[in-house]
């Protein structure tokens, strides 16, 4: 709680201190009102949800004197009610062995330190993990995960630079099987030549590792960077299309004030939420929890 108190601190300032400054012994007027909208609308909540929350503040309050811990308890309400139907867990099923878990996500959204932190969860679990190093577009990305690879005790399996990732992701998953491991994560390239080539990259690999495993995969994690904002809601709109995303990670949310972008992107898209991101070390990763993140932004 520490953890994610601080990693989202910058949010819950710009929001808390916002609210504070604006009640204190002031009247719930309709100045009051739109400064509140202007507050949620900066921290990136989106229309719809600031609209809920106002009239949520102003039902039974409107003109008369409200306090900024009011205000504060109201919209940590109204953010976990948005927020608890796609504050799900990511239930690896045992049963699949492996549990394969597609990694997507632009470059720079934070997929590889993420696919990093996810290791060292699993690991920490008892669980063998085997990571494929899919975006075989970049020499940096493949030494990465196999820094990774060995920081985490996951086995990598790497080919080099410009080979084909379909192939990769095959043979990593047969490798997978015949070792009895329990996770394999397959790392994805964030950028080729342009957008349609990356969705036919996805759908190769995705088309390929069915053909050995039909269940699979069993899970596609689209990784979202916070500080990017509306690109975030783009790109969950592109890939949620054309990748069969079934959660989302999104990270950095330590490097925003602007971190209410959850809270649209989850109202939006209805997509689970998994994990967040909240900072560059490795256990910077938090399960995500509804509650929990709508007291840390209401400040
Ligand atoms: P990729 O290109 O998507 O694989 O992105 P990387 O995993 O290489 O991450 C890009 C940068 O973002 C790196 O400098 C990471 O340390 C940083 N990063 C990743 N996740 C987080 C996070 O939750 N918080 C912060 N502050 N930085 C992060």
């Amino acid at each position: 709680w520490q953890r994610l108190k601080g990693g989202l601190s910058r949010t819950s300032s710009s929001i808390g201190t916002g609210i504070t400054d604006l009640f204190v012994r002031r009247k719930l007027d309709a100045a009051a009102l739109e400064d509140l909208e202007d507050i949620l609308i900066q921290a990136d909540l989106g229309v719809d949800t600031t609209d809920r929350i106002i009239k949520a503040v102003s039902a039974g309050r409107y003109d008369k004197e409200i306090s900024a811990d009011e205000v504060k308890q109201v919209l940590a309400r109204e953010v976990e009610t948005t927020l608890t139907p796609v504050a799900q867990p990511l239930i690896i099923d045992a049963s699949h062995k492996p549990f394969v878990i597609l990694m997507i996500g632009v470059n720079g959204a934070g997929k590889t330190t993420t696919i990093g932190k996810l290791a060292q969860k699993f690991r920490a679990e008892g669980r063998s993990v085997m990571l494929a190093a899919g975006d075989t577009f970049r020499a940096a990305a493949i030494e990465q995960l196999k820094v990774w690879g060995e920081r985490t005790g996951a086995t990598v399996v790497a080919r080099p630079q410009g080979s084909d990732a379909a192939g990769l992701a095959f043979d990593a998953l047969k490798e997978a099987k015949e070792r009895g491991v329990d996770v394999l994560m397959i790392d994805t390239a964030g950028r080729l030549q342009n957008k349609a080539g990356l969705m036919a990259e996805l759908e190769k690999i995705v088309r390929v590792v069915k053909k050995f495993d039909a269940g699979a995969p069993h899970a596609a994690l689209l990784v979202l960077d916070a500080t990017t904002g509306q690109n975030a809601v783009n790109q969950v709109e592109i890939f949620a299309r054309t990748a069969g995303v079934t959660g989302l990670v999104m990270t950095k949310l330590d490097g925003t004030a602007r971190g209410g972008i959850l809270v649209s992107i989850a109202a939006k898209s209805g997509l689970p939420v998994h994990f967040i991101g909240v900072g560059e070390s490795v256990d910077d990763l938090e399960p995500f929890s509804a509650r929990d993140f709508a007291r840390a932004i209401a400040g």
